[in-house]
């Protein structure tokens, strides 16, 4: 190349089950704007695809432009094919071509990934700069995902499925996962395995957790916010949770470490607030492990941008967008 191109804009859509969130995001990774449509599942791809169109044309008659589109979506995704193979929250989406009609009605290049490949392309660009060329992401939510860049290149593997980390196992037999499994990761790391943790805690010591339940008197509404709350303010019981979840979060992720060496590790979503309580455990752990080189270059980094998804959907088409045949 001779000259360097020019900044352009990417268009990201984060599809939800419930919510499609969309942004336009500059080239340096800066939302310029936003907005959320209902995804009515149930009216099927084709009339998502024209309300998902509509907003982002209307948005360039305004005078925004973008080059390039990248959509974010949970489930089992081909990237080759810009198809969703399976997603629970979007039955009647399954074998459509997303990508390509989204191409058609935008006149741009579209890229289409999970969303947690793309929540840690967007930490990556947004947060390490693109400088490290190896790096492992873990996105902690209801579920657990993950996503690794090899080579400074996002490595979907053979079948789109690498760095599913959410479904490692990192004990025998285990916590139930909801994928069927037991001594899943997701069963101890993700909200609902958090949550299920801490209220079997309190139902067993009734005078332990005194934070715990002052912030949160019915424990039917428990969330992990509760417990990084009351761990920061000296809750024994929410802390020793979050040892927990570290301690299993770092079995997992030196794994990832032994396998693929990183620069750095990063710990993406709401649960990641909890901060220190969750982030000292790994590294003690990682510490801990003889094989010294590996621990020792991988840093940790906990990110907590609820945008990563939409951001990284942009940046990756800006990056790997190719002009449509
Ligand atoms: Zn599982």
């Amino acid at each position: 190349m001779t000259s360097k191109p020019a900044l352009r804009n990417g268009a990201g859509i984060d599809v939800g089950g419930t919510f499609t969130k969309a942004a336009v995001v500059s080239a340096a990774g800066k939302v310029l704007r936003e907005d959320r449509i209902a995804t009515r599942p149930s009216e099927g791809p084709r009339t998502f695809v024209s309300r998902v169109a509509a907003l982002l044309s209307s948005w360039r008659r305004e005078g925004l432009s973008f080059s390039a589109a990248g959509l974010a979506i949970a489930g089992d995704v081909d990237a080759e094919k810009g198809v969703l193979r399976f997603s629970p929250n979007l039955p009647k989406f399954d074998g459509f071509r997303l990508r390509d009609e989204l191409s058609a009605r935008l006149e741009v290049p579209v890229v289409m990934d999970n969303d947690a490949n793309l929540a840690v392309w967007g930490a990556y660009r947004t947060e390490l700069y693109g400088r490290p060329q190896n790096v492992v992401g873990v996105t902690l939510g209801t579920g657990v995902g993950g996503g690794l860049v090899l080579a400074g290149r996002l490595y979907r593997g053979s079948t789109g499925s690498a760095g599913e980390i959410g479904h490692a196992r990192v004990e025998i037999p285990g916590e139930l996962c909801h994928c069927g499994r037991r001594g899943c990761l997701e069963a101890y790391a993700g909200s609902y395995g958090i949550v299920r943790r801490a209220r079997r805690l309190l139902a067993q010591a009734p005078r332990a957790g005194r934070l715990v339940r002052a912030l949160c008197p019915d424990l039917r509404n428990l969330e992990p916010a509760h417990l990084s709350e009351a761990a920061q303010k000296g809750d024994a019981l929410a802390r020793r949770l979050w040892a927990e979840t570290g301690f299993y979060l770092a079995v997992g992720l030196s794994n990832l470490v032994l396998v693929f060496n990183p620069d750095a590790v990063l710990i993406l979503g709401g649960v990641s607030r909890a901060g220190r309580w969750l982030l000292d455990p790994i590294k003690e752990y990682f510490k801990a492990q003889p094989f010294k080189t590996p621990f020792g270059r991988a840093k940790l980094k906990l990110a907590d941008n609820p945008n990563a998804g939409r951001v990284g959907a942009a940046l990756l088409a800006l990056d790997q967008a190719r002009p449509r045949r």
